[in-house]
């Protein structure tokens, strides 16, 4: 298949001088380059300055290479055999930098003239307290040269062995220099519409091609990335839209006519609560997708606390008014096991039969589950991912809710369609980690997505306060008040990444020193953490819902979705380790009930900067959207719980947290198109038609719509 619509950007990259067949293979085997368009679409990804240098008494140990200018000392070769080295140094008006070399001595000592003025190109390296430049490149210095250098000279991600082999940033700028020039004696075609780039007064895609590369001002490597960057989100909005409106088409879904008793009973009569305003708004977009004709698949964001579950109970309800049954899927039996137990304790005054399924139900209960659920007669069934199992067998499933989203993966995501044999149920995912909107865009870009942006109303905010360790004493004291008035208490421990042995170390020794401040038998504790069995830690987290014990130690395996109203502080130690959407999950534990609840984020004095900021934004806002752009802006899209996928996007220029702005300004351009021109057939959109059926065919799209 053809990658490029135009058969210059076909051409493989051993067409060009210099390159030959041997090094066209290992820039497709170290850098999946294969042809001109490849390497264009390669951008470099930072720029220097090839005529400014550093003078060496102020260079400092930075990540970046620097580039010296001054005399070659002596050059002298030291060690023998394989540890031969030669070393030398450069001096300019201010110092002496050592420069050392490990590999092609030899060559190195006839072609180096010490008493040169040299341009040295490289890193620097700390070695026993002292700077020095391993592997410089060494270039004479050539004033003219230097006077007609770039001050954009573009850097390219590179390896090992193409360094090695001759095939390093220097090659490969005059690699670009030679295909650019060959490029001007073409005509490229544009990859956007007309009406696009002058509507957004973008540049001309030759010329974004041209000034990512080889800019000669500033504001032409502005213009190329503007433009580079909205194509590529561009094409990645276009691509989820146009999924989504086909899905639409194709896949045809339920059709739920009716609101009926079900529904109204439970609203009139046993509905404890008014809906709030953006749980009323989010059923209406649900009842609006179930009885389109086509299948549901929508995404419901909400902050912890929010009500999301009565949503789910309500859209349930929906469901079995039109005569069909619903599944609920939790990511762990505790979860599940709540939702069962409320579910049925709100519907036990109904008709309506309530299961539950786990690994745990097993023998002559687990029969009885799945036969009445084959049947019909359990028309709710709750439970873990045992629901999707091949053996759990639906009459007319309708409708399948999964809770807390990124913990199921796409197969099983699949394997729910599958449950129920003529038509997919409707699928409402309800995700408790907020996202901001831009990066929900581009992650479920092609699910229909809700949000519950508001709190049920006479919710205490949570007081957040960040405490030294040093303060220990004063919190164990708060803390003992807490019990006394009847309150039950969280104390979370970090996750310790590289060994779970430590972690359960950090814990126990935790848990011993917890024993000293809080005696048994006037305070009870449990202890849950990774390590334990489902079973033990089932048995724990029961005595803690049960009130037998008033203070829960854990790691975080609590984060996710437990509810103890009853519960009204949250103590994290070493909160400095926590992401921001980590401490935003714990500190949603707490403040469900009617008390005040508080929220103690435990530290050390030295923290860094970015630790600092976390801690703050914790302590200043409640407001689970904010906390996640936040969250967006210090460690970028990967890191963010629950997005994990946001890697698969393979993004090439385009930020998911810099280029908020123009994900939405894609997001409409390409909705627009696409309601005008579904098919892309005007010969408007030609060129957006040729690239997707090319280039577009290549882009790495992680869809929830398989
Ligand atoms: P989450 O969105 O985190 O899953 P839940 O569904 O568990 O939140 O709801 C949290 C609490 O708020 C529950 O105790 C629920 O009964 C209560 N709740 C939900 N909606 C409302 C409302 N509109 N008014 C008052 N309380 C509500
Ligand atoms: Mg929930």
């Amino acid at each position: 298949m053809r990658k490029y619509f135009h058969p210059f950007l076909d051409r493989p990259l051993e067409y060009l001088k210099g390159v030959g067949p041997a090094k066209a293979v290992l820039l497709q085997k170290e850098r999946g380059l294969f042809c001109y368009g490849d390497l264009l679409y390669d951008f470099p990804f930072r720029y220097e300055d090839r005529t400014r240098f550093t003078a060496i008494s102020s260079i400092q140990n930075t990540d970046l290479p620097v580039q010296l200018r001054g005399k070659l000392g002596p050059l002298t070769t030291m060690g023998q055999g394989r540890k031969q080295r030669l070393v030398s140094y450069l001096e300019d008006e201010t110092g002496r930098l050592e420069l050392v070399w490990f590999r092609g001595v030899k060559y190195l000592l006839q072609n180096l003239k010490p008493g040169q003025v040299y341009i040295a190109y490289g890193r620097l390296n700390s070695f026993k307290g002292k700077l020095n430049m391993p592997h410089p490149e060494m270039e004479v210095f050539n004033a003219e040269k230097v006077a007609r250098a770039s001050h954009f000279a573009p850097v390219y991600a590179s390896t090992e062995k193409l360094n090695g082999k001759g095939l390093d940033h220097r090659t490969r700028r005059r690699m670009i220099k030679q295909v650019l020039a060959e490029m001007k004696t073409i005509t490229l075609q544009e990859s956007l519409s007309q009406s696009l780039i002058s509507k957004l007064k973008l540049c001309t895609r030759a010329q974004a091609l041209s000034w990512i590369h080889l800019p000669q001002k500033e504001e032409q490597l502005h213009a190329a990335q503007a433009r580079l960057k909205f194509e590529e989100l561009f094409y990645i909005q276009l691509i989820m839209v146009r999924r989504n409106i086909r899905h639409k088409k194709r896949i045809k879904g339920h059709v739920f006519e009716r609101i009926g008793q079900h529904f109204n009973h439970f609203y009139e009569n046993i509905l404890p609560f008014e809906l709030t305003s953006a749980q009323k708004r989010v059923l209406k977009e649900i009842r609006a997708d179930m009885k389109s004709g086509a299948q549901m698949n929508r995404l419901l964001q909400g902050d912890v606390g929010s009500g999301k579950t009565i949503v789910a109970l309500m859209s349930a309800l929906m469901a079995l008014d039109n005569g069909y049954q619903c599944c609920i899927m939790a990511p762990t039996e505790i979860l599940a096991q709540q939702h069962y137990q409320s579910i049925s304790e709100q519907l036990a005054q109904t008709d309506i039969q309530v299961g539950f399924l786990s690994g745990s139900v097993k023998g002559a209960e687990r029969k009885e589950v799945l036969s009445k659920t084959a049947e019909g007669s359990i028309h709710i069934l709750i439970g873990t991912h045992a629901l999707i199992e091949p053996t759990v067998q639906y009459k007319n499933l309708g409708l399948a809710i999964t809770d807390e989203q990124h913990r199921f993966g796409v197969k099983q995501r699949a394997e729910l369609w599958k449950k129920n044999s003529e038509r997919p149920p409707h699928i409402l995912v309800m995700t408790a980690t907020p996202i901001p909107r831009t990066l929900a865009m581009t992650l479920y870009g092609d699910l229909d997505v809700s949000v519950i942006d508001e709190l049920p109303p006479g919710r205490k905010e949570i007081q957040t306060t960040h405490v030294y360790d040093s303060k220990r004493m004063e919190v164990y004291n708060f803390i003992r008040k807490q019990i006394h008035q009847g309150r039950q208490i969280y104390i979370v421990y970090p996750l310790i990444e590289e060994s779970k042995k430590l972690e359960l170390r950090d814990l126990t020794n935790g848990f011993e020193r917890l024993l000293h401040y809080f005696p048994r038998p006037t305070y009870q504790m449990s202890m849950v953490h990774g390590q334990m069995k489902p079973e033990e830690k089932e048995a724990e987290m029961q005595k803690f819902v049960e009130r037998k014990t008033q203070i829960m130690v854990a790691t975080t395996v609590i984060e996710v979705g437990v509810n103890v109203p009853n519960a009204s502080v949250m103590l994290i130690e070493n909160a400095e380790r926590f992401g921001l959407s980590q401490l935003h999950q714990l500190r949603g534990r707490v403040g469900r009930g009617a008390e005040q609840s508080f929220c103690l984020l435990m530290t050390d004095f030295k923290l860094s900067k970015e630790a600092k900021k976390r801690i703050h934004t914790m302590c200043s806002t409640n407001d689970g959207f904010k906390i996640a752009e936040a969250d967006l802006e210090l460690r970028g899209p990967g890191e963010i719980a629950g997005t994990r996928q946001s890697g698969d996007l393979g993004l090439k220029i385009a930020s998911l947290s810099e280029d908020q702005g123009l994900i939405k300004t894609a997001r409409n351009a390409a909705k627009m198109i696409l309601r005008e021109d579904e098919d892309l057939s005007s010969s408007e959109n030609k060129p957006i038609a040729d690239y997707l059926n090319t280039q577009g065919k290549f882009m790495q799209i992680w869809t929830f719509i398989s």
